[in-house]
C-alpha cells in the first residue's frame, strides 16, 4: 500500500503538540505501567486508547502487543482474538521525547514504518473497566 513513510522526515519545523491520533486531546509524556508481565513505556489517553513507546524502535511489534493486551485489560485471548480494522485501530507515530511532541508528518497506519517509535491502540467496541 503506498509510500507514505517514504516522505516522513525528522525535521524540527514540523513538530506538533502530544496529541492523540484518535482524539486529539493531549496525552502525557510515556511512563512506566505496570502489567502482570512487567512493565512497558506508555499510558491511556482519556478516549481509551493505549500506547506504547519504543525509543529503540527495535521491538514495535512487543509495543504494539503491550498496548493491545493492556487496552484488553490483559486478557491475552481476547487480545489474541482481535482483528485490526475490524476490532480495533491502531496508529503509528513518531515521537520526540526531548520535546515530548510528534513528528506532523508522522501519523501513519504502516507498520513498516520504520521511523515510528509509538503506537495507540483503541478497541472500537470498548470494555468497561
Ligand atoms: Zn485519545
Amino acid at each position: 500500500m503506498g509510500k507514505y513513510g517514504q516522505h516522513i522526515r525528522e525535521d524540527k519545523s514540523v513538530l506538533t503538540e502530544p496529541r492523540c491520533p484518535f482524539c486529539r486531546a493531549l496525552f502525557e509524556r510515556p511512563a512506566e505501567v505496570s502489567t502482570t508481565l512487567g512493565y512497558f513505556s506508555g499510558g491511556t489517553c482519556c478516549c481509551g486508547a493505549v500506547f506504547s513507546y519504543d525509543p529503540s524502535r527495535k521491538n514495535m511489534g512487543e509495543a504494539f502487543m503491550d498496548a493491545l493486551v493492556y487496552a484488553c485489560n490483559e486478557d491475552w485471548d481476547i487480545a489474541m482474538s482481535l482483528e485490526s480494522g475490524k476490532d480495533f485501530e491502531e496508529k503509528f507515530v513518531v515521537y520526540k521525547e526531548n520535546d515530548h511532541s510528534l513528528s506532523s508528518k508522522a501519523v501513519s497506519n504502516n507498520p513498516k514504518d520504520r521511523i515510528v517509535n509509538m503506537i495507540f491502540v483503541k478497541l472500537k467496541n470498548q470494555q468497561t473497566k
